[in-house]
């Protein structure tokens, strides 16, 4: 028997809060539009229209995915960013919220009136490169990434976002892959690279622990690896005066400010995030 919107949702919502999903009613609201190509708005103004058996069947089968742990995210191939919509799969990091101060302070530190070469370490979803490039339009963005399957939805997001003809990408284990003779002509490096101590990424949520890639999240031993390596070959690539601009997990601005200032670079700031954490560290190369 055919049930309403109203009433099919109402038991979405009531199988994942009775699991403990924190984000229970805005889960259900989330995984019922994309069933039925709604805004959530709709799902509203049509409360009472019913939905075929097929329909609700998809959706269930979404609610009991996501209550075995699946982020909603991978559920709904889905994820605003920057008010820009992803594409996102398990083979990239999900945008998170906290990363748009990274684009935000790039975006500051950007010259809007020149062109504006940006490299994009660690691109994964391609999230920060193809913000920047959307909002700073005289920008050219290379986004790098060592996964392939990772570049795949990288490059159907720059197509998405239409900034495909000022956005590229190549597939490169850090610098090793990124040609010579851009040493020394980039303005700008971003990078959000994995960061986490490699013994607590058991310790995560497991939402974000099993289903999300750990080539995106482990940072080696003490998490820093990356800012290290980038610091060190990125510098090469920058032009004097060019900026390196970093995400980084709430205890590390010192270590990572401090690894910029070794390594000569100029005005290290710290920025802290809506929360108050420490998120973002840049430096000027002089
Ligand atoms: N740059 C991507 C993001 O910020 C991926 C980051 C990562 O894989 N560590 O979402």
């Amino acid at each position: 028997m055919k049930k309403t919107i109203e009433k099919v949702l109402a038991e979405g919502k009531a199988l994942l809060k009775d699991a403990h999903i924190r984000t229970w009613a805005l889960d259900g609201e989330i995984l019922l539009s994309h069933v039925l190509s709604f805004s959530r708005v709709q799902l509203f103004t049509h409360s009472k229209d019913e939905i075929s058996e097929e329909q609700e069947k998809v959706y269930k089968d979404l609610i009991y995915r996501r209550l075995k742990g699946t982020p909603t995210q991978y559920l709904t191939n889905e994820q605003e960013f920057m008010s820009l919509p992803f594409y996102v799969n398990n083979h990239v990091l999900i945008p998170r919220q906290d990363t748009e101060i990274l684009v935000e302070t790039a975006l500051e530190l950007i010259d809007r009136k020149k062109e504006f070469q940006v490299l994009d370490v660690c691109t994964g979803s391609g999230c920060i490169g193809i913000s920047i490039a959307y909002y700073a339009p005289l920008s050219r963005v290379i986004g790098i990434d060592i996964s392939e399957p990772a570049l795949n939805v990288a490059e159907h997001n720059a197509k998405l976002n239409q900034v495909n003809d000022r956005v590229h990408f190549i597939k490169s284990n850090l610098f090793k892959g990124v040609p010579e003779d851009l040493k020394g002509t980039i303005d700008m490096i971003v990078s959000n690279p994995p960061y986490i101590p490699t013994d607590e990424i058991k310790g995560l949520m497991k939402e974000v622990s099993e289903y999300e890639p750990t080539i995106a999240l482990d940072g080696g031993k003490d998490g820093l690896d990356f800012y290290r390596f980038i610091v060190k070959d990125g510098k090469e690539y920058l032009k004097s005066g060019g900026i390196l601009l970093f995400e980084i997990g709430y205890n590390q601005g010192d270590e990572v400010a401090w690894l910029l200032k070794s390594h000569g670079f100029n005005s290290v700031e710290i920025k802290k995030d809506l929360a108050g954490l420490n998120r973002v560290v840049f430096g000027i190369k002089e």
